[in-house]
């Protein structure tokens, strides 16, 4: 006696510290363990407690029947639907582990109704066939119910790990957002709501988690291109959602306060689902105030240095043509050569001055034509000419008949071609042959200049018409210049309202290409 109260109370300990400890571990209250429906996803399956818990429910019933009811034959009829309801309840609850617990000690007490009761002969035969019966029910809902339950339980948790994952990505992606040194803007496009980094929100001075229809009626900012003020409709990321567009590197003005106004670079690109439909846009936003002040600064310094340096130049130049003239005539030959060496290094530093001049112009919109109307097929005879004669090594052959009248400045054409011839025969160290050729396409001029020197290998081809781009020769000879020339040149034709392109192959050649638009009136000679 003393032996079986010692293993039900430890019974009882157990089955109060298997819900106690998920109960303080799981901050649950108590109605949510006892509650299989706030339970589902939490796949912890107790044995005690649906085994303490069946056994005072068979104990309770039997209290019930023979001391409350006092009849004790008649226990059977409603111990069946409750014990039935106590096994779905643990199934439920604790899963096929919790339905075949509470399914022990209810055919346990079938069988101890059966005992006491003293059955016997066909009454004794009928109740072991219904316990029997009642036994594979209680087995096949335990298992049924239990299976369910647990098969719930996985989805659940499968469905929660997804989701904290989810939220866990969703917040490692904010931190690094906030991390970035430029705004991030996403708008979605089925609500447009916008989300935003900590830095396009301190870029755009303003709070942004907001959704775009509201902040296109917000009235307290206005964005700038051309110093014109831009319409909602032409932000770049409404472009990126509304129409698809990727935009690259646009430049706007923003004025964030009054006298506060910043310039931003700004990227967009819609975001496509596997249909290719538009479910987003991103924006990058950079700003680049700082940035453009440090330019402006170096401009200016570069056109101020240029300008101080060329009024001493161009006398350096004028002096050394005198020096030079007079020592042409006389016999002091030592001198002449020192005279001529100078006089090159003099004409190279007046070129460099005044290619430094050009590219600050260009810089600060500067560059201003003269245009007149000239014939370009007359200019280009003419200046093959020179540059055969200046260079007796070069073979220059110039193609064309046709008279080209074009509307230009023609000492900036004269540039853009010099340019291209000298560079040319610089960059051609063996063979020193160069074709220019010129004809009418359409109501443009083409002139192109083809070379056999080294070429320009595929990678290099797209940046060379950039401000200071140099090729760097990996083996070989070097070439002297800062790249500069190139640049000046597609600004010339950009401003004529013309284009310029190379087509050139590694060590086969390169061939330069420039158009401007034709006058339509043809002129006679006029160069
Ligand atoms: P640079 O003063 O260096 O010649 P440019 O702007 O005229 O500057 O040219 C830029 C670069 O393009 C050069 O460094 C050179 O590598 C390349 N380049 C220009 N013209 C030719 C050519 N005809 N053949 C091969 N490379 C050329």
């Amino acid at each position: 006696m003393a032996a079986s109260f010692t293993f039900f109370t430890n019974l009882w300990y157990y089955a109060v510290t298997s819900m106690v400890i998920p109960l303080h571990s799981g901050k649950q209250t108590l109605l949510n363990y006892l509650n299989p429906i706030s339970r589902l996803g939490i796949r912890k399956y107790s044995f005690i407690f649906p085994l303490l818990c069946t056994v005072v429910v068979c104990v309770g019933l039997e209290l019930f029947s023979t001391k409350i009811l006092a009849k004790p034959t008649a226990t059977g009829m409603y111990a069946i639907f409750v014990l039935l309801g106590t096994i779905i309840y643990f199934a439920f609850h604790d899963g096929i582990k919790g339905g075949l617990t509470a399914t022990l000690p209810t055919v346990g007490y079938y069988i101890y109704i059966i005992v006491t009761r003293k059955y016997e002969g066909r009454q004794l035969v009928v109740a072991l066939e219904t316990t029997l019966i009642l036994a594979i029910v209680y087995i096949f809902l335990a298992v049924i119910i239990g299976w369910l339950k647990q098969s719930l339980d996985r989805v659940i948790e499968q469905e929660t790990v997804a989701r904290m994952d989810a939220e866990n990505g969703q917040l490692r992606l904010q931190t690094i957002l906030n991390q970035l040194p430029v705004g991030v803007l996403l708008v979605d496009s089925k609500n447009l709501k916008i989300e935003a980094n900590t830095q396009a929100e301190l870029i755009l001075g303003r709070r942004i988690r907001t959704d775009l229809k509201t902040l296109r009626k917000s009235k307290n900012h206005l964005s700038l291109k051309n110093a014109k003020p831009l319409d909602p409709q032409d932000w770049p990321i409404v472009r990126a959602l509304h129409k698809g567009e990727t935009i690259v590197s646009e430049q706007i003005e923003y004025i964030r306060k009054e006298d506060d106004v910043v310039s931003l670079r700004i990227n967009a690109a819609p975001i496509r689902n596997r249909n290719k439909e538009i479910i987003a846009a991103v924006s990058i936003i950079d700003d680049i105030t700082q940035e453009k002040e440090l330019e402006k600064r170096k401009d200016d310094f570069v056109n101020m240095a240029s300008h101080e340096l060329k009024t001493p130049i161009t006398s350096l130049k004028l002096y050394v043509e005198s020096l030079f003239s007079q020592l042409k005539k006389s016999p002091d030959e030592r001198g002449l050569k020192t005279v001529t060496g100078l006089k090159n290094q003099v004409e190279r530093l007046h070129e460099l001055v005044n290619e430094l001049l050009d590219v600050s112009q260009i810089q600060t919109g500067k560059l201003h034509l003269k245009k007149e109307v000239f014939r370009l097929d007359e200019l280009l005879a003419e200046l093959v000419d020179t540059m055969q004669y200046s260079r007796p090594d070069s073979q220059i052959k110039l193609i064309g008949k046709t008279p080209l009248t074009v509307f230009g400045d023609k000492f900036r054409i004269y540039q853009v071609f010099i340019n291209l011839l000298t560079n040319a025969l610089k960059y051609s160290p063996t063979n020193k042959k160069v074709i220019v050729r010129y004809k009418k396409a359409g109501q443009r001029a083409i002139v192109t200049v083809q070379d056999f020197g080294i070429g320009i290998d595929k990678q290099q081809r797209k940046k060379i018409f950039e401000r200071l781009y140099q090729v760097i020769p990996t083996s070989g000879k070097s070439y002297t210049g800062l790249g500069m020339g190139l640049y000046i040149s597609q600004q010339i034709i950009k401003k004529h309202h013309g284009s310029i392109w190379v087509r050139s192959e590694k060590n086969k050649g390169s061939t330069f290409c420039f158009t401007l638009p034709l006058k339509k009136q043809p002129l006679r000679s006029n160069v």
